[in-house]
């Protein structure tokens, strides 16, 4: 869906009536009157006010149907089919039009999220945290993925790891739990931990924080 509402934003549309530019908004769940669907989750609709259709609508369905209301042009993506729609009034689509900068955040968010899945398979033989990093650290990345990039954390056993995580607010206790978890593992595999006072790394045997000087309890 979303491929798609980008490849429909490098279409252009334009009102037969006013000559502006048409708006990609996304279509209501059905097609008003007949109770058919679009066939479409998005529409191009010209929400010019001073189109002469607009304009003029209100008029010719007063006198028509005896109600408030009129008529925006309409046209149904990667087709020819284009309709006069009836709108109760100006406000009618504005709350649907696509934002097309979010679209784009997401789907770049999105490619990036396909490469670093794609990385996971051989990042260990690679050595190469990022990957795994990327899913980890991003809290859209699909649940499962990132559970995966966790187990992996483990055997990657980079220290690295430890500061992006740490500051990284996950928002999800399920995925936390399994970081911490592989954290200190890697820290046990490196006779490390972290200091609880000022979260540097010391020796697990230390019995002081080189660091803060704070003596520390046995590991
Ligand atoms: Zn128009
Ligand atoms: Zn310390």
């Amino acid at each position: 869906m979303l491929e798609r509402a980008l490849a429909y934003l490098e279409e252009k549309h334009t009102c037969p009536h006013c000559k502006e530019e048409l708006t990609l908004c996304y279509a209501p769940p059905m097609h008003v009157g007949d109770g058919l669907g679009w066939g479409s989750e998005f529409l191009f609709i010209c929400l010019n006010d001073d189109c002469s259709l607009f304009v003029n609508g209100w008029d010719f369905v007063e006198n028509q149907y005896g109600h408030v209301g009129s008529y925006r042009h309409m046209e149904i993506p990667n087709s020819n089919e284009s309709y006069n729609m009836m709108v109760a009034g100006a406000g009618a689509f504005t709350g649907s039009i696509v934002d097309v900068e979010a679209l784009k955040k997401q789907n770049k968010r999105y490619q990036q999220e396909k490469a670093a899945i794609a990385k996971l398979d051989n990042c260990v033989e690679a050595h190469d945290l990022e990957p795994v990093l990327y899913l980890l650290t991003d809290n859209a990345a699909s649940p499962a993925d990132r559970k995966r990039a966790a187990e992996i954390l483990i055997s990657l056993n980079d220290l690295d790891c430890i500061e992006p995580l740490r500051n990284h607010d996950f928002g999800d206790n399920h995925i936390e739990q399994d970081i911490n978890m592989a954290i200190s593992k890697i820290l046990a595999s490196h006779y490390l931990r972290e200091c609880p006072f000022c979260t540097e790394l010391v020796k697990a045997r230390a019995k002081v924080c080189k660091h803060c000087q704070k003596e520390l309890d046995k590991a």
